[in-house]
């Protein structure tokens, strides 16, 4: 038995952006072969997290990234001397990690739901995690 740990490379392109990430996510859960249990998406980044949207209108995922960065503005005289600590809390704001029940082999999403890798100190090379739990 493998270790049910998959790990998904993710290039971002832009400072700020919600990449839909969802069919890579189904992909690596396929790649274990868990059939039942938890999928546990996690993103081992400090200025990077996951969240789970609305697919359907991408003016959704404009309007939530929009309004992080105006309420987060990456020039508001912040001390971290690395000059992202705008991205640090935004990244903090949207959290390091989602799960998502796993039956038959599918993931739990609702009809209008997607996992997004959200950025917030790109462009970079990114990764996120998946560990499946099954049970
Ligand atoms: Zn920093």
């Amino acid at each position: 038995m493998g270790t049910h740990l998959e790990e998904i490379p993710v290039r971002t392109t832009r400072r700020e952006e919600m990449i839909d990430v969802t069919t890579l996510v189904r992909a690596a859960v396929r790649r274990t072969g868990v059939e039942a249990g938890v999928a546990y998406i996690y993103c081992p980044h400090t200025t990077a997290g996951v969240t789970i949207q609305e697919n359907a209108d991408p003016d959704v995922r404009t309007d939530l990234l929009g309004h992080l960065v105006r309420l987060v503005p990456h020039d508001a005289g912040f001390r971290h001397s690395e000059g992202n600590s705008d991205a640090h809390i935004k990244t903090s704001l949207v959290g390091p990690s989602q799960v998502v029940p796993l039956d038959e082999g599918q993931l739990g999403l609702g009809t209008w739901q997607s996992v997004f890798f959200c950025e917030f100190d790109g462009p970079r090379s990114r990764k996120l995690l998946v560990k499946v739990l099954a049970g």
